[in-house]
């Protein structure tokens, strides 16, 4: 027999399978599915098996034998090594890439193979031997005594089963971790016995700030600079131990109590009916299900997939940042219990195992998760979910780049089962897909319990400033603010920091300090007092003059969620902030404890970023100010006018959910600004027609569809004779329905010390894109790469 396997070797420029033989043993233990080793080159490395066969066109003798197989039971399905095919043609990756990318890391990771014993009565004597006392035993003792063919009838008689377990060990980061002391006491001790050894200062002063936190010693190493020795050091003093990170494998971190289906509201119910309707006929159809902020989508979802579990199916609830969304995973398991697993970046590895195994295993009916929850190993797909299903984070930005949303589609084709896209901003493309009847569309125009959608309030800074106001609040603001504090009400502060960061700038010249590495401006630390780049690491002390001009007066500029909560205590003293940013919710769980403080109303203001933009439904929240409408308006990007009416919708719909109305205050200095104006009145659909229209004016999707190639190489001059090669080529066998254009410096020109260049293809019906861009890639992977060029292709980009 000869098994088809994709190798695990992505830089080969040579993406299809090679055959190999499988060893006689092997014959009735593996199945396309399985993970194996294959020889390949000198090397041994991992590869798929996607299907096997009697014959071949090499001679026999050339043909290598398997040298391991690595599951007895297929990792992949069917199903699964079909959408991996699909997806390397659609999105034109390796199809590694694409099979890689629906397993969880852990079966990437090292791990041990352990074969747990279930029914001892029945084994066959050389298997008894084998256990002896034990109740489990390990993969390789059957593979020493070949007894692979056995074992997997044992499986199938489920007398044993087969665990992977993650092994951490050797694995320093993962198991290791410090706790800092609660005690400053402690620390202020250990600070004055340490007075001449500064790196051992600059780490305990900074452990005043994470008091009896828990944290990985890289985390400690890269936050504050500090060698090991130093970390040592202090932890000998006393001020930090290192202690065993617990494996704690239960992801819910809280009990839950039950809830049971809402009375629908009469939209709720027609919605409800169209999509239980749609589940008794076999086909795969699309719902988009536009519903303002708060109109209850999610109880829509919640008895869709009710009616899911009763046919004895399985469901797929996509969110866009599950570690963000704490309370939909709440009312996900407050409804349906166990049935329930999560998947998410926030999630340990061994715990993404797990909750893999729940699938795979069908001990779960309902996944909730983030974008590769998409790829759930589920058999029986009732109804697959995305919310909020305009937002980015659905598309991945490596390869393989595909869009969660096409997934979707894809295995709701598979299975025949509907798919729900909810939004209240949807995507101009899906809300003009709707338009033309590729979606059902079904809309929800009023919120749930008959509230009415907040007002709307812009504050001109520009008139501000003319009135003596430089504070970072308009005075409608903080006369809000004033009120809701007086009222005992709960106020939701957002800062619009897409694209923006604190910078440090001299006031003289006006340079900006930028990284050596990147064209970009590096970031202000407040914590480390450093200045670091997000994008390549590169970190250094806050310079004391100018590097241009000498000048002294250079200091930090722009306003972080740190400056703001100052602001506001200066305001008002007595107020209680919370604030939910990336350095206040570093550890696991944070995002939920800041959460359940507000909720239980020991705070008055939530301060934060895109964070708390989406999903938050708490009854008291009457208020919510948005700082600086503008930022995510001038990014270089044709969606910025998009991005930045979903987000100040999203964030408006926090306010006045409940019984009590709620207010809203938009800060911007582009008062008159499309995206801005139409927020205010929170109606969708004026501002998909205007945006429509410009979007056609200048040939950008949804009329137009763009493909984005990037090129980049450590020499300025090669980036850019390659780019324009590219282009050329592109030029040369794309048909003139195609509009190229570039090539250009990408929006970023410098990153990571690579120049980098693109080309923009804008078509609307080109049938020899994918095999033109096919061909350029093989032309890459056989001789560019070789050149120190990369080059990578994306047939949807989210941001140009
Ligand atoms: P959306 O997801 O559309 O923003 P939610 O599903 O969060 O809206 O619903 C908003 C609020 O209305 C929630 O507190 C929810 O419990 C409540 N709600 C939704 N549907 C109903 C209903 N039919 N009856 C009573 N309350 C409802
Ligand atoms: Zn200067
Ligand atoms: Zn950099």
């Amino acid at each position: 027999m000869i098994a088809e396997v994709i190798v695990d070797v992505s830089t080969y420029h040579v993406d299809r399978p090679f055959d190999y033989q499988v060893p006689a043993e092997w014959i009735n233990v593996i199945e396309a599915g399985c993970r194996v080793k294959v020889p390949f080159g000198a090397r041994n490395v991992l590869g798929f098996v996607i299907g096997l066969k009697k014959e071949t066109d090499i001679p026999l003798h050339k043909l290598k034998p398997i040298t391991q197989i690595l599951d007895m039971e297929p990792v992949l399905t069917e199903e699964m090594l079909q959408l991996a095919r699909w997806l390397k043609n659609h999105t034109i990756c390796y199809e590694i890439d694409a099979l890689q990318v629906m397993l969880p890391s852990a079966l990437r990771a090292k791990y041990e193979k352990i074969i747990k014993l279930q029914a001892p009565q029945s084994l066959p004597e050389e298997v008894q031997a084998i256990f002896g006392k034990r109740q489990q035993a390990n993969f390789k003792e059957f593979e020493r005594a070949g007894l692979l063919p056995l074992l997997k009838q044992l499986v199938a008689q489920e007398s044993v089963t087969i665990d992977n377990v993650v092994k951490q060990q050797g694995n320093v980061k993962e198991i290791r971790m410090v706790k800092i002391t609660e005690d400053q006491h402690l620390i202020e001790k250990v600070i004055e016995q340490s007075s001449r050894a500064v790196k051992q200062r600059l780490l305990l002063q900074w452990m005043c700030q994470h008091l009896g936190e828990v944290l990985s010693p890289q985390q400690i190493y890269d936050e504050t600079g500090v060698s090991s020795a130093v970390l040592e050091a202090v932890i000998a003093k006393g001020a930090a131990q290192f202690i065993r990170e617990e494996v704690y494998r239960d992801p819910f971190t809280k009990e839950v109590s039950r809830t049971h289906s809402l009375q629908l509201t009469e939209e709720q119910l027609v919605a409800l009916q169209a999509i239980t309707a749609a589940m008794e006929q076999p086909k795969g159809q699309t719902f988009l299900l536009h519903g303002v902020t708060g109109s209850g989508k999610t109880e829509i979802y919640l008895q869709s997939i009710q009616k899911v579990l009763e046919e004895g199916k399985e469901a797929i609830m996509l969110v866009p940042e599950i570690s963000l969304t704490p309370q939909m995973t709440e009312r996900f398991r407050s409804r349906f219990g166990e049935m329930v697993a999560v998947m998410h970046s926030g999630l340990s590895v061994g715990e993404k195992y797990d909750e893999w195994r729940k699938v795979q295993q069908g001990k779960v009916k309902v996944v909730v998760g983030a974008r590769s929850a998409i790829f759930a190993p589920f058999t029986n797909i009732g109804l697959i979910i995305l919310d909020e299903e305009h937002e980015s984070t659905y598309k991945q930005e490596d390869s393989p780049r595909y869009h969660a949303r096409d997934v979707a589609i894809w295995r709701s084709g598979f299975y025949q089962c509907p798919v729900i896209l909810g939004s209240a901003t949807p995507a101009l493309e899906s809300y003009a897909r709707a338009k033309k009847g590729v979606y059902t569309l079904l809309s929800l125009k009023h919120r749930a319990l008959h509230q009415t959608l907040p007002t709307v309030f812009i504050a001109d800074m520009r008139e501000e400033l003319r009135q003596g106001n430089r504070s970072m609040f308009s005075v409608s603001l903080i006369e809000a603010m004033r009120l809701r504090l007086e009222k005992k009400e709960q106020m939701v502060l957002f800062l619009n920091r897409r694209g923006y960061s604190s910078f440090v700038l001299c006031r003289d010249c006006g340079t900006v300090v930028q990284c050596p590495n990147c064209d970009i401006s590096l970031t202000y630390h407040r914590t480390t007092e450093k200045l670091k780049c997000h994008y390549c690491g590169y970190e250094e002390h806050i310079p004391q003059t100018c590097p241009q001009c000498q000048s002294d007066h250079i200091r930090y500029f722009g306003t972080g969620t740190q400056k703001v909560e100052e602001e506001i205590y200066k305001l008002f003293p007595e107020a209680r902030v919370l604030r939910m940013d990336v350095d206040t919710t570093r550890h696991k769980g944070a995002h939920e404890e800041i959460l359940q403080t507000f909720g239980e109303g020991q705070a008055d203001i939530l301060l934060g970023t895109q964070m708390i933009a989406k999903g938050l439904d708490f009854p008291n929240i009457t208020l919510v100010g948005v700082l600086s409408a503008d930022t995510s308006l001038h990014l270089p990007d044709y969606r910025a006018a998009e991005r930045t009416f979903q987000l100040l919708t999203q964030v408006s719909g926090r306010a006045g959910r409940h019984n009590k109305p709620g207010e809203v205050i938009i800060q911007t200095y582009t008062p008159e600004h499309y995206a801005i104006e139409l927020a205010k009145t929170q109606d969708y659909e004026p501002f998909y027609e205007r945006e429509m229209f410009l979007r056609r004016r200048s040939s950008y999707p949804p009329y137009y569809f763009v493909a984005l190639v990037q090129i980049s190489h450590e020499d300025v001059m090669m980036a850019a004779e390659y780019a324009g090669r590219v282009a050329d080529w592109l030029r040369g066998n794309l048909s003139n329905q195609a509009a190229i254009i570039g090539p250009t410096t990408a929006s970023i020109a410098r990153l990571q010390n690579r120049y980098r260049y693109q080309c923009l293809i804008k078509y609307k019906i080109e049938p020899n894109l994918i095999p033109v861009l096919q061909r350029l890639l093989a032309m890459y992977r056989a001789e560019w790469i070789k050149q120190g060029i990369l080059m990578t292709v994306d047939l949807d980009p989210s941001t140009i």
